[in-house]
């Protein structure tokens, strides 16, 4: 297994160009991990290590890995038709009764789907579809898109145009325009904002109910209704990015369920599917759908040749089915509430971890040299922690943009409590291992 994961790693440096990773790294280490199998909260490598995946891959794989049954729903999907299209007069039945499930259970009157492949598509999709509502609505200078500060909405030009996270942007050297960046935390930040571009020149505002890569921020109480109530003031469409937090990651269905305010439109992707199949879309609402349905001339020029899949819709049926027969997005809530009780310990027994939070299944742990003044290390101590936690039988993430040196935490919604203590006490020896500087465990 060795001299298999030796090749394959020679062979992923050679030809491989990953998404999201230090090229230089890559070349100097190759991959640390060659996963070859899931199941539940685990992940196996080629090397026979089995790992807690806690962050559900990348906040996507809800259901947990290794469903036979999401297996047997694809083979016979793609037996019987893996693929049709959906434009102009072409339709399928995985699709349509997508788009009915996605009415029933979206926040609001959120009634119409429009399939993509995944959260970029479904941003861009987002602010080209608002884009042009507002030229069907006779206010075609309404073309600014409003996000917040620590936000991430995609890779794609549009969502990384959109993206609050600075690094992404600053990554390529040419954006599009009519994006603007706000506090993540003031409403009245955003009011100062509409008044100082024109109300007449603002499309949407866009947040994510919870901010997931930019370092796990809660809004304060009370945020998302003035929001919601400033984006009436004001006309201006209110977009959730429920991407992450969508399909019971917070304890509830969509993360605006705990605010009480329902968007004009949603984008959403990763959890629809569990990660099985690439799928996402943008859904609007009853009253946009009937403007669109009003005005709207001639052809809707955008479309993918992935949208409305018809196994990636079965999928995420079957998934949806899973979600709700398991009752996972009840467990999601308790676990999530033992997740944090574990973080708050670790916060007890350690003089490094200042603030710990959590919405649900999704959480965060503050690294700080000193907990009174919140100072930080010079040096980000979050990602050395990450790696001594996979060395110890934990996959987790650190964010450590704009000064932050933070540990996040979404397992699969299937995790109980047995799965919980074990990752709450690597977590621990992990930090305490890094801290003390005492030699990484023998791993498995
Ligand atoms: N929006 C949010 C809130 C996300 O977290 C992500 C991905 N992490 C995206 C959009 C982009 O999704 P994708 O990687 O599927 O394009």
């Amino acid at each position: 297994m060795e001299n298999q994961h030796e090749q394959l790693a020679s062979l992923d440096q050679k030809h491989f160009l990953h998404p999201t990773t230090s090229i230089k790294q890559q070349q100097a280490t190759g991959p640390d991990f060659i996963f070859t199998k899931g199941k539940g909260v685990r992940l196996t490598d080629i090397k026979g290590r089995t790992v807690i995946d806690g962050m559900s891959s990348l906040w996507n794989v809800n259901i947990g890995h290794g469903r036979e049954e999401i297996a047997q729903t694809a083979y016979e999907q793609m037996k019987t038709l893996g693929y049709s299209s959906c434009f102009a007069t072409f339709s399928n039945e995985p699709a349509i009764q997508l788009a009915a499930k996605l009415a029933e259970i979206a926040p609001g009157n959120l009634s119409a789907t429009f399939f993509t492949s995944g959260g970029s598509e479904s941003n861009d999709t987002a602010y080209k579809l608002a884009r042009h509502y507002w030229m069907l609505k006779g206010q075609p200078k309404r073309k600014k898109i409003i996000s917040r500060s620590q936000s991430y909405h995609g890779v794609a030009v549009g969502a990384t145009s959109a993206t609050g996270l600075k690094p992404f942007r600053d990554f390529t050297n040419s954006l599009a325009p009519d994006f603007c960046y706000v506090d993540h935390f003031s409403p009245e930040a955003l009011r100062q904002m509409i008044e100082r571009e024109g109300p007449e020149t603002v499309a949407a505002y866009i947040a994510e109910p919870v901010q997931g890569a930019g370092g796990l921020h809660i809004a304060p109480d009370g945020y998302f209704k003035e929001i919601r109530s400033i984006c009436d003031e004001y006309g201006i469409l209110f977009i959730t990015d429920e991407v992450i937090t969508g399909f019971g990651r917070t304890g509830t269905y969509f993360g605006v369920d705990h605010y009480g305010v329902a968007p004009d439109m949603m984008c959403f992707a990763k959890g629809v599917s569990s990660g099985y199949a690439q799928l996402g879309g943008v859904m609007i609402s009853e009253n946009m759908h009937n403007d669109f349905k009003q005005l709207s001339e001639g052809t809707l020029l955008h479309g993918y040749t992935y949208s409305g899949h018809p196994t990636a819709c079965a999928v995420a049926l079957k998934n949806l089915e899973i979600l709700e027969r398991e009752n996972l997005i009840n467990n999601a809530r308790v676990m999530g509430e033992e997740m944090l009780k574990g973080f708050q310990k670790i916060q007890s027994l350690r003089s490094i971890v200042g603030d710990v939070r959590g919405l649900g299944l999704m959480g965060a742990v503050e690294i700080v040299k000193n907990k009174e003044t919140k100072e930080r290390f010079a040096e980000p101590f979050a990602p050395k922690v990450v790696a001594e936690a996979a060395k110890r039988g934990l996959i987790c993430r650190s964010v450590v943009f704009d000064g932050q040196d933070t540990l996040v935490f979404a397992p699969p919604l299937v995790i109980n409590s047995e799965e919980m203590n074990e990752l709450i006490s690597i977590l621990n020896d992990a930090i305490e291992a890094v801290e003390t500087g005492i030699p990484t465990a023998a791993t498995q």
